[in-house]
Parts: structure tokens; sequence; C-alpha cells
């Protein structure tokens, strides 16, 4: 086995399967989510939370913990916590595997409206559109200060502070079914909806819902993430972490 002890940078569906599979065939495993989601899924193995307190703290902690292998399997956006991560790894001389799920492509139907970040996807919104939000509880304001949209944010946790009068807040977890994306939309009078570039299959169901219903969807495309050896399954993960399929 190539691995001795592996730390896996959670917070996504993939993370949590890794880390059940790499438990199953032996391996020293220890997950570690930001602590943001009050009550996340948890994988089996070892669970730590809340951070390290930087690139040097995960330096520390790498070295600590006698870490061989960091797997980054952190959501696409999770900008901050990959490069920390390669700068770390890089540091301590711990090898580094990022686990990434293919973004989504969009169809020649599809009338996606592409932005950059939250700031050019709140000004790209049509006017006047009643909007379903799926891109988490933070950077909302500017899409706040439009005074001229309304509609629906959905978020795991709610954002901090209350919503203006013309939105309203749906918490909610994924997986989302189709049927029940296309209810949503029509049951809300949603005309355009909001989304990050997270791929996967968890959260494609709004992406589909549009495409169906012919609505413009406001996609923000994935942030810079220093460049590293990137696998895009569980599969190619374990087999590239232990040398054997699962
Ligand atoms: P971020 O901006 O990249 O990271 C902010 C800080 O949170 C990091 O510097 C780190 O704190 C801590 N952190 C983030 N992920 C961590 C992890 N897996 N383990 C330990 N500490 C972590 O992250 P984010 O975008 O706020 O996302 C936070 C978490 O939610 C991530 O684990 C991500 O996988 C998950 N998530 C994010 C999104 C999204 O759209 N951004 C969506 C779904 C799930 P220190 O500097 O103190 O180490």
């Amino acid at each position: 086995m190539a691995a001795e002890r592996v730390l896996v940078l959670a917070g996504t569906t993939e993370a949590r399967d890794l880390a059940n599979a790499l438990v199953a065939v032996g391996v020293d495993v220890i997950s570690s989510f930001a602590g943001v989601t009050q009550e996340p899924l948890l994988p089996v193995g070892r669970i730590v939370r809340g951070g390290f307190g930087g690139a040097d703290g995960l330096v520390a902690f790498l070295r600590q913990e006698r870490v061989k292998q960091v797997v980054d399997a952190t959501h696409p956006f999770a900008a901050q916590m990959s490069s920390h991560a390669h700068a770390a790894c890089a540091s301590a001389g711990v090898a580094l595997l990022r686990l990434e799920r293919a973004p989504w492509a969009a169809q020649e139907s599809d009338r996606w409206i592409h932005a950059n970040d939250m700031a050019g996807a709140a000004a790209r919104v049509p006017h006047g559109a009643r909007v379903l939000v799926t891109t988490g509880r933070k950077g909302l304001q500017q899409l706040f200060a439009r005074g001229d949209l309304s509609g629906v944010v959905r978020t795991i946790e709610p954002p901090d502070g209350a919503l203006p009068a013309q939105w309203s807040l749906l918490q909610d977890r994924p997986p989302h079914a189709l049927a029940d994306e296309l209810q949503l939309l029509q049951r809300e009078g949603i005309t355009c909806v909001m989304s990050k570039n997270a791929g996967g299959t968890a959260t494609m169901a709004k992406v589909l819902a549009a495409r169906q219903l012919g609505l413009p969807l406001v996609m923000i495309s994935r942030p810079f993430k220093p460049p590293c050896t990137t696998v895009a399954s569980v599969a190619e993960a374990l087999l590239g972490i232990t040398g054997r399929a699962g």
C-alpha cells in the first residue's frame, strides 16, 4: 500500500465515499470538515472540524499526524482550502491528489448566461426576473441590491441576516429530483436559475429542469485552483492511493 495515513479534505459526497472506501480496505483516514454545515453527513474513520489555521497550520497538522497523502476532495468552489492544501503539501513534502468531478457542459438548447463570480452573476440576471438562487449562503448582497429582482434562495444553512422582503428562503439539502425541481420552478413562478458549475449528479436536476422549461440559467464558472494531479472519480482516487480497485 502506497499511503499509510491519508487526510481527506472533505465537504463533498465524493470525499465521504472515498473515506468510506479507504477505511474499508484498511487505510488510516482522517476526514477534515470546515465546520460550516451544522450536521454534515459523516464518513467512517476519524473526523476533524474547524480548519487548520491557514496553510502554516495545515503544515503543522500534516507533520504532527504524520500524514503521507492528502486528498483534496473539497467542493470545486472551495478555492482557498485547495490553495492552502497545495502550498502546505509542497512545504511539508506530502503527496497531494485532487478529487474533482467534471463540470456540467451546456447543450445547444441551453440558455446559459456565463459569469465568473457572484458579483458578475448578480449583474447578469435578466431585468425583473424571479430567480431560484442555488449558489450557497455567501455573496448574496449584490443580488439583493438589485431591487428589480425577487425569488427563492435555497441553501443548506441559512444566510447571515434577514432576506429582503421580495426574497424567500428555502432550506433544503441535495440530492434534488427532477420532478421536484420542475414543480418548484413552476410553483414559484421562477423565470431564471442561478447556479455555480458544481458538476456531479446531486444538484444537477435544476440544470435539467431549466433546460426542460427553456429558462435562462446564470452559470458561475469554477475558480482557479493551483494545478496538481487530479482524478474525477472515487474509483480512480482509490486506485491511485492504494493501487487497488474498490
Ligand atoms: P474555502 O473558502 O476554500 O475555505 C475557507 C476556509 O475554511 C479554509 O481556509 C479553511 O480554514 C476552512 N476549510 C475549508 N474546507 C475545509 C476542510 N475540508 N477541512 C478543514 N477546513 C476547511 O471553503 P468554502 O468555499 O467556504 O467551503 C467550506 C467547505 O464547504 C469546504 O469543505 C467545501 O468542500 C464545502 N462546500 C463548499 C461549497 C462552495 O460552494 N464553496 C459547496 C459545497 C460544499 P483554515 O484556513 O483555518 O484551514
